[in-house]
């Protein structure tokens, strides 16, 4: 049996990783990357600068290891609905083996494919492990998708039956003789027109491994409490790693399990199951990517204010937390997820902007950047989503400062206008008294808390028809 393992982007690792195994154990095996434009045309790659810095990380990594295996990562330019059916014909495969992707664009690539590969009568199979269940499969009692988070998550965790993740394979065999293979070296930053970020995290197996490995001796004991801690790293720095696939999920759960850290353990297990639930959702409505989930959002009468969206992109709305959350996207790929939430209420109720465009600009610059769990964190903020934050409740941008970032040391961090700013004043600058001032070149904030929450909260009631419950 010769069977090509398809590597995708979403599973850039040779541990746990369901495709690789059966080949192996099915004969031959040819390792294949596909360049597809969608992704690595230049003009697409500037709209996902840190994605691509780790996913090429990451691709080099894969290609070292299936060297060290015995094996060979074949790099080919071309869409993957005309190269795959095209190569597994010239390469005389019998199958062609992938993990399966949530999105509603991978699906539809997926069933061109497989009916091109069916024609000249290849195998395409599709393998789980995106996900730690099939998404489709935890339903609630009248057999639908369930639309709140504590019954999903509950009818998941009594479904879950995980064994252990697989290993890595021992060895490879070579590549098979006879068929003239084709590849290209994997293209660098500047190949694609890219600057590389010296400030992101390194991608690659090992690297996520690592991360996985700091996460489960230590931080994950306080993850209850330090999750919210926008001053404290106490959180696993894991996410493009999941997003990549350069760690499996069930390695991550699997891990975080074994690691019996109790309460902290815990909490941390039930955000996967957060993650979990926005894939199934995804997967059962493909058009969330478009719209909101609450079809009385439709047609919210969003503002359009150019200048207020440049001041939250640029981290000017003289909001220390929400602007630190821009600098750091910016700076690092990153934003801790308190400052997310933070950023995304303010954007969407103070501002009053739609939040598909600040869905678009963190899918841009962040390096976690999933179609899923940004749409559904979106969603969730806005209070549009399925299971979202009620839309009444307005993050206070200097509250939650002081309770979650009590020093500032989140905000000077990445604001060093507000470096010498006191504590006292850390979250507020502009009430420090005039005569006192130490924030340099630092705005005032761009709309008062006390009148945007009222006008967000009237423009609401305006559209959806309803006050608070
Ligand atoms: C507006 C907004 C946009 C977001 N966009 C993304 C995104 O594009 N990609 C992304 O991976 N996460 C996104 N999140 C969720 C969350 O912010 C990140 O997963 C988290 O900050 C990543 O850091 P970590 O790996 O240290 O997380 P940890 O706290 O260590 O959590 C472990 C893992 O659980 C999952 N997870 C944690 N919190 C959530 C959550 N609220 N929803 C879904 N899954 C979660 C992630 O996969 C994460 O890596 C978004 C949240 C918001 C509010």
């Amino acid at each position: 049996m010769r069977s090509i393992v398809w590597f995708r982007g979403k599973d850039l690792r040779v541990a746990d990783h369901g495709p690789l195994a059966e080949a192996v154990a099915s004969g031959e095996v040819i390792p294949l990357f596909v360049l597809d434009p969608y992704f690595f045309a230049p003009e697409r790659a500037r709209e996902l600068p840190h994605r691509m810095q780790f996913l090429l990380d990451s691709l080099r990594a894969l290609e070292a290891n299936l060297a060290y295996l015995g094996s060979r990562l074949l790099v080919v330019p071309g869409r993957s609905v005309e190269v795959v059916p095209r190569l597994a014909a010239q390469w005389k495969a019998d199958q062609v083996l992938a993990h399966r992707w949530v999105e509603p664009f991978g699906r539809e690539r997926d069933r061109r494919v497989g009916e091109a590969l069916g024609r000249d009568g290849i195998a395409f199979r599709l393998f789980e492990g995106e996900t730690l269940l099939p998404p489709g499969s935890v339903r609630n009692g009248q057999g639908a998708m369930f639309r709140v988070f504590t019954p999903f998550g509950r009818a998941a965790g009594a479904k879950l039956d995980l064994g252990p993740a697989l290993s890595a394979p021992r060895a490879l065999p070579p590549l098979p003789d006879g068929p003239a293979f084709e590849t290209v070296p994997i293209p660098t930053m500047e190949d694609l027109g890219l600057a590389l970020n010296a400030d992101l995290q390194a991608g690659g197996e090992k690297a996520g491994r690592d991360r996985l490995k700091a996460f489960v001796k230590g931080p994950i004991g306080n993850y209850g409490v330090d999750r919210d801690r926008m001053d404290r790293p106490g959180t696993s720095r894991i996410s493009a790693d999941l997003k990549f696939g350069t760690l499996s999920v069930l390695t991550v759960w699997q891990a975080a399990w074994a690691a019996e850290a109790g309460e902290g353990g815990r909490r941390f297990l039930n955000e996967l199951l957060w993650r979990e639930f926005s894939h199934h959702l995804l997967w059962e409505w493909p058009e969330l990517l478009e719209k909101p989930f609450r079809a009385d959002f439709g047609a919210f009468p969003w503002r359009m204010d150019a200048a207020a969206w440049q001041a939250w992109t640029e981290g000017r709305t003289g909001y220390p937390v929400v602007d630190a959350a821009a600098r750091q996207l910016r700076a690092e790929g990153f934003v801790h997820n308190r400052a997310r939430m933070v950023a995304a209420s303010f954007l969407t109720k103070h501002l009053l902007l739609d939040y598909r465009l600040g869905e678009a600009h963190y899918l841009r610059w962040l390096t976690d950047g999933d179609w899923a769990q940004n749409s559904s964190g979106w969603q969730w903020s806005a209070g549009c989503g399925c299971d979202a934050q009620p839309w009444f409740r307005i993050f206070n941008p200097t509250a939650q400062g002081q309770r979650f970032d009590p020093k500032g040391v989140y905000v000077k961090r990445w604001v060093p206008e507000l470096a010498d700013c006191p504590t006292a004043f850390i979250h507020e600058p502009w009430k420090q008294p005039r005569g006192q001032r130490t924030r340099r070149d630092y705005p005032d904030p761009i709309v008062d808390h006390a009148l945007a929450r009222e006008r967000f909260l009237a423009t609401a009631k305006g559209h959806l028809g309803q006050g608070p419950a």
